[in-house]
């Protein structure tokens, strides 16, 4: 039937404002990198985006290449869109990249001005959007000068195609270059989006502080490290239906090995004395207390509406003591 959104959907989940803007993102995101494609019933996508925005998700992320195929995400995600949330585009934060491989030849990919905004016009259309409220440069483009880059997403802003602008995926002094120019151009950089786990912290060595200092807020992306870091493999088996027993591109054969497991079953215990699952001290975790470079939002996949679910418990228990934390860094860093 038609939805209609919960009227306490503001009332759970805790938001925080992005860097240095207006711009407000719950502290649990959802992402539609994977479960939104061809491949997956659109009923039970619906189902997952409604009951997340009754929950308080109302941030949306996606990218021209999800799927499969790509582009397929965007499609499927404008057609619930429309019949379902219309009255409620302007609550959502719906977010939109491009860098990664479109398609053949040399313009759909990378990050050239012609890339960058003939793929958001397309992502426009795909969605039934008029602008998207962060559009993205999915990664760094070496063979492109960074000024190109930064003047195709200030210009996505000046044209209305985006509220505002942000990189993905960008080490630390290049993430200062770009914002240092955006300044300049007066469309400033509000937010970095970048990979981080218990078992990967890249982050941490001066990604952080650099987004701190320049005023963008931090969403950090596959925070249960695309499912290792849930009970999805705990028991040793590999389940059909799940990201590895599907065997996508994105899951290497060598992610899910005896020693991984045995870090994931040691940090399941710490979770357990916390009274969490390993899911949701994953997502504490990287939401917990950092001062001036607390991670703004963990960005979440999910496959079913059940696992958005218990993983927005996460948020309400996101202190740690020394000693956990010591107990977490002895099992999850090498
Ligand atoms: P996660 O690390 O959150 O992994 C999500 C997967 O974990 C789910 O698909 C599901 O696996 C499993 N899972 C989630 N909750 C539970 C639970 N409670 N119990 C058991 N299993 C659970 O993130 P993703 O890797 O999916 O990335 C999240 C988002 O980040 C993407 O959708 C995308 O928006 C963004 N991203 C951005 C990138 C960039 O370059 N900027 C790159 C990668 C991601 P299963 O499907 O097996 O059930």
């Amino acid at each position: 039937g038609t939805y209609v959104a919960s009227e306490d959907r503001y009332d759970s989940l805790e938001f925080r404002t992005c860097g240095r803007s207006g711009l407000r993102l719950p502290r649990l995101s959802l992402g539609l990198w994977q479960n939104f494609g061809g491949d997956r019933g659109l009923e039970g996508q619906r189902r997952i985006l409604r009951r997340a925005f009754d929950l308080g998700v109302f941030h949306f992320d996606l990218a021209n290449n999800y799927g499969p195929p790509p582009g397929r995400a965007e499609e499927n995600f404008g057609r619930i869109l429309s019949e379902d949330f219309g009255p409620y585009r302007e609550e959502l934060v719906i977010t939109t990249k491009a860098g990664y491989v479109m398609g053949p030849g040399p313009h759909l990919r990378g990050g050239s001005r012609k890339y960058l905004l003939s793929s958001l016009d397309q992502s426009l259309k795909r969605m039934g959007l008029d602008y998207v409220d962060i559009f993205y440069s999915h990664r760094p483009d070496p063979d492109t000068p960074l000024e190109e880059t930064m003047l195709a997403l200030h210009h996505a802003v000046v044209s209305g195609r985006a509220m505002y602008a942000g990189i993905s995926s960008y080490a630390p002094s290049l993430t200062r270059r770009a914002a240092a120019i955006m300044r300049d151009l007066g469309t400033p950089l509000i937010v970095h989006q970048s990979s981080y786990s218990m078992l990967n912290r890249w982050v941490e060595d001066g990604l952080l502080e650099a987004a701190a200092d320049e005023g963008m807020g931090v969403v950090a992306f596959s925070p249960l490290a695309q499912g290792l870091l849930t009970s999805r493999y705990l028991d040793g088996s590999v389940p059909t239906d799940s990201r590895a027993g599907i065997g996508r591109p994105s899951w290497r054969e060598n992610m899910l090995t005896e020693e991984v497991l045995g870090r994931a079953r040691a940090l399941n215990q710490i979770a357990a004395e916390r009274g969490q699952t390993l899911a949701q001290m994953a997502l504490s975790w990287v939401l917990r207390d950092q001062g001036p470079r607390t991670v703004t939002t963990a960005l979440v996949g999910a496959s079913s509406a059940e696992q958005l679910e218990q993983n927005l418990k996460a948020v309400e228990n996101t202190d740690f003591s020394e000693e956990e934390l010591r107990d977490i860094d002895r099992w999850a860093v090498d």
